[in-house]
């Protein structure tokens, strides 16, 4: 156990030093610093050490928490990143940019703050890489099976390592020119920077596994073709279809998709000259929708010097402490302070869009009205209505699922109710040998359950190859248990 009585002297929470906003909002460098070794080592002593560490249940990963804290406090880098590596491919990733479930699961959360797990985990890995400390893990002997990744995003490159160290050959495709998925090119350098994936992409090369970068499957390759190449074939291709908002003025110039505003920028970031990259310098960009892509927008507008940025939610606003009905452990919906928040722009709650307003065919404004809610539905209420001065707008809306993209009619995978591929417990599609993981099989949802999937769908492959599988298999997708993989 981390220090026996941490909790009792330590009781304040002490998250990651953040760059100072004037400074951070000029350039696209990560926003937090890392933390100092004395207060890490402290907050890591917070730790109790449970007997059931609710923390465990919380992480999507499993990760195990208690051991690494304990490891941190007491000075035992190169044994954490061991434990921590044991659970998780890309802790760098997940230390960056997970919401932290296992932090509202905390058992000390119940009367005090809950430990930084979150910080204790970037620390942990960022310290392994400074070291030497992360070295690829090639097989030891090849099974002479082939497996194709579709997708390079936090789900395909799980799976791909996962299945590249028990020895199956492994290809991923990616239809973009970098790998990385949402990593790459949706999330902004701010939250983190792409030296993150570069250097895991370097470990996964050497371990053995093969990029195709370039190559949409669907087109470029059929399904079919590659179910015929491979021996088994993985779909982690995302959920990347956004919703949209079909009101009046939509075709207007300048109201655009979120992701429209932020590939482009990422782009421009890493050195490219995307034509169809955004400026908003100087404009008054409105942003529909909160959540992490509207989040990112804001940042992003923040960074290239818009002139405001307002985001405008249909719900309610959410409270700042837990309500009732999401008690401790549960992960509650609260008001969040993300760092692109801190750095300006307004928010407004129960704002219904009702239409886009331009002259000569350019957006000039956005038309609201205030929410109200009449038998559980949220309409526009009559006479509240307003204009807000836009430039710009970029819909945040949430995304409806992953793109067709031959999927059905290549490979008889079938689509589910909600739009995602369907897959039974173990996570093959209705067709044998054609496995999802990731977005493409929950819904958009967070880089955290992408891994977690991502590690459970290769578990569940290397059975179907071999027949039995060493590999863990931290989550099923379905209530049907995957332990017995
Ligand atoms: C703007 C934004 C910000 C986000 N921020 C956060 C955050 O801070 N924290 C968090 O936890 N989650 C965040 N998320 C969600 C998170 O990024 C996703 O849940 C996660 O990336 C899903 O991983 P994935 O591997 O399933 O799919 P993706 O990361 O979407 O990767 C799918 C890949 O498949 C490729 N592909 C698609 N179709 C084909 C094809 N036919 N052939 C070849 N390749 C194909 C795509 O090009 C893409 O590279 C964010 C999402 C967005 C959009
Ligand atoms: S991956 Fe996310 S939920 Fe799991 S320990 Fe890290 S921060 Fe917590």
């Amino acid at each position: 156990m981390a220090d026996p009585r941490g909790f009792l002297k330590v009781r304040q929470r002490e998250t990651q030093p953040r760059r100072p906003v004037p400074v951070r909002i000029m350039d696209w460098k990560e926003v937090y610093e890392a933390q100092e070794k004395g207060v890490l080592k402290s907050q890591a002593g917070r730790c109790m050490d449970c007997g059931v560490p609710f923390c465990h249940q919380g992480c999507p990963l499993g990760n195990l928490i208690p051991e690494w804290n304990d490891l941190t406090w007491r000075d035992k880098g190169e044994e954490a990143i061991e434990r921590l590596h044991a659970t998780n491919n890309f802790p760098e990733w997940t230390g960056r940019l997970c919401p932290a479930p296992c932090e509202a699961s905390c058992v000390l959360g119940i009367n005090q703050p809950a430990v930084t797990i979150k910080q204790v985990e970037v620390s942990i890995i960022d310290e392994a890489f400074d070291n030497g400390w992360v070295n690829p893990l090639p097989p030891h002997r090849l099974t002479g099976k082939t497996v194709a990744v579709v997708g390079s995003g936090p789900a395909g490159l799980a799976a791909a390592q996962q299945l590249t160290r028990v020895g199956h050959t492994v290809a991923v495709y990616e239809r973009d020119d970098k790998i990385g998925g949402l990593l790459r090119y949706g999330i902004p350098d701010f939250k983190m920077e792409k030296e993150q994936v570069d250097r895991r992409l370097e470990q996964m090369k050497a371990e053995g596994t093969r990029f195709r970068t370039g190559v949409a499957v669907g087109t470029d390759v059929t399904w079919e073709q590659l179910r015929r190449r491979y021996d088994a074939v993985v779909i982690a291709t995302g959920a990347t279809v956004p919703r949209d908002l079909p009101i009046p003025g939509r075709d207007l110039d300048g109201v655009h998709f979120a992701m429209d505003y932020l590939v482009p920028s990422n782009r421009v970031v890493a050195g490219e000259s995307p034509e169809n990259h955004i400026d908003a310098r100087g404009k008054h960009v409105v942003i529909l929708g909160g959540g992490d892509t509207g989040a990112d927008c804001i940042g992003t507008a923040h960074r290239h010097q818009a002139a405001s940025v307002t985001t405008l939610a249909i719900g309610k606003q959410p409270p700042l402490e837990r309500a009732g009905h999401q008690p401790w452990p549960t992960f509650p919906t609260l008001f969040e302070v993300a760092s692109a928040h801190e750095e300006g722009g307004e928010r407004t709650y129960l704002a219904s869009t009702v239409e886009f307003v331009g002259e000569d065919g350019k957006l000039t404004g956005v038309k609201v009205a205030e929410t109200e809610f009449v038998d559980g539905k949220r309409l526009p209420k009559a006479g509240t209505e307003r204009i807000i001065p836009a430039d710009l707008v970029f819909l945040s809306l949430g995304f409806t699922g992953p793109e067709p993209a031959g999927i059905t009619e290549q490979v008889n995978a079938e689509f589910d109710g909600r739009g995602n591929v369907a897959r039974d417990g173990y996570y093959m599609t209705n067709t044998e040998g054609v496995f999802v993981a990731g977005d493409a099989g929950r819904g958009q949802s967070l880089i955290v359950w992408a891994i977690a999937e991502g590690r459970a769908a290769a578990a569940a492959v290397d059975k179907f190859l071999m027949g039995s599988t060493i590999l863990p298999a931290p989550v099923a997708p379905t209530d049907r248990a995957i332990a017995v993989l």
